[in-house]
């Protein structure tokens, strides 16, 4: 699987509304979208909590645990 973040390798700006710094990193879409760190850490942070709470991984934890607790019934 090719990485959607790429390091800029490039002196392009950010592509950020209203940001004037230089990106460090771009997104691989099909118009690039370049970032700067501060931008950057805004985006991972928002897009973790924009996630579901309910991730698969839990969903499995959840029932192991279920069974679990039914075999020591
Ligand atoms: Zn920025």
């Amino acid at each position: 699987m090719t990485n959607i973040i790429q390091k800029s390798t490039t002196t392009s700006k950010c592509s950020c509304k209203g940001c004037n710094n230089q990106a460090t990193s771009y997104i691989l879409t099909k118009q690039k979208v370049y970032l700067c760190d501060e931008c950057f850490e805004k985006l991972a942070s928002q897009a973790i909590a924009n996630r579901t709470p309910k991730s698969p991984q839990n969903t499995i934890k959840r029932k192991l645990d279920k069974k679990r607790e039914e075999n020591y019934e």
